[in-house]
């Protein structure tokens, strides 16, 4: 695979060639479409395809990551906002430590859903519980005034951390999103059945939703159905679209 170097990074943000693609969330229980999350793509004149899982970390590290979560921003709400994404639906970013270590984000965000007069409740952001303790106290308490205002959180990658328990009881976390590595493995033993059987449970007694990531085959959607999860995510469903594709997507999910 091609290097990818910051400055290359830079001139993407300058020529805005970060994108954004939407995964749909599809409730287990009406079987609608209920929400997005929305993963970067980086749309290059070279056409060289370089995955988010090489970008990301690389930006993370430059610090150019709180540019680029400010550009995807801007694109989501004006995606939702021109689309009237409104009824119930909400749409979750995926976020840095990074990018809530100071103020600038919460601000940023509050101010964009005021001035396009949207409900805070259309966005959640996402994020796993590594970066959640790289950020620390002040990532907190830039989290506790979004979780104020009404802006969901998810805890990303739930179940391959090692404090989740202490993270989940001191961050106002809203949603729990269960690893996908752990939806895929849940099949394949009794004792990977139980770990995701009891995380739905906890998840739901703390009051959370608990969206099950990667679900790839009926069986998996059967288990989780049985198991009591109410979200699902995954190829099963559908692949990241690009907007409008998700908004023709989720329409006609609700007729079939
Ligand atoms: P993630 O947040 O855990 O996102 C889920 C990844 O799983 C996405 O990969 C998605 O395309 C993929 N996926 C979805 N359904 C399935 C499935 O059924 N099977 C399999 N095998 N994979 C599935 P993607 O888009 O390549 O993103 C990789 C990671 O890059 C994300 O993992 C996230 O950590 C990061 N990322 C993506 N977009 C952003 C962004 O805008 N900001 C930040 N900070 N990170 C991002
Ligand atoms: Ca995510
Ligand atoms: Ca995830
Ligand atoms: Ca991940």
């Amino acid at each position: 695979m091609a290097t990818v170097i910051e400055s290359e990074i830079v001139q993407g943000l300058r020529n805005g060639e970060f994108i954004l693609y939407y995964q749909p969330k599809a409730s287990l229980v009406t079987n609608r479409i209920v929400g997005a999350e929305a993963l970067a793509r980086w749309r290059r004149p070279d056409a060289l395809e370089v995955p988010p899982g090489v970008f990301i970390p690389l930006a993370e590290r430059s610090s150019l990551i709180r540019q680029l979560t400010l550009q995807l921003l801007d694109r989501l709400l004006e995606d939702v906002a021109g689309n009237g994404l409104g009824q119930g639906l909400s749409v979750s970013l995926n976020v840095s430590a990074r990018d809530l270590e100071d103020a600038t984000l919460t601000r940023t965000i509050l101010h964009a859903l005021a001035h396009r007069r949207l409900a805070t409740t259309v966005l959640e952001l996402e994020i796993t519980e590594t970066q959640a303790l790289q950020g620390g106290e002040r990532m907190l308490s830039n989290v506790q005034a979004l979780a104020e205002a009404g802006i969901g959180l998810a805890m990303d990658d739930y179940g391959i951390g090692y404090s989740t328990m202490d993270t989940l009881s001191q961050w106002p976390f809203t949603t729990i999103k269960l690893d996908q590595g752990i939806v895929g493995r849940m099949l394949n033993s009794p004792k990977n059945a139980t770990i995701v059987r009891s995380s739905i449970r906890l998840g739901h007694e703390l009051g959370l939703s608990v969206v099950a990531e990667g679900v790839e085959s009926p069986e998996q959607h059967d288990f989780l159905v049985e198991s009591g999860c109410r979200v699902a995510q995954g190829y099963l469903i559908s692949r990241p679209l690009p907007f409008n594709e998700f908004d023709v997507f989720r329409h006609n999910i609700g007729k079939c």
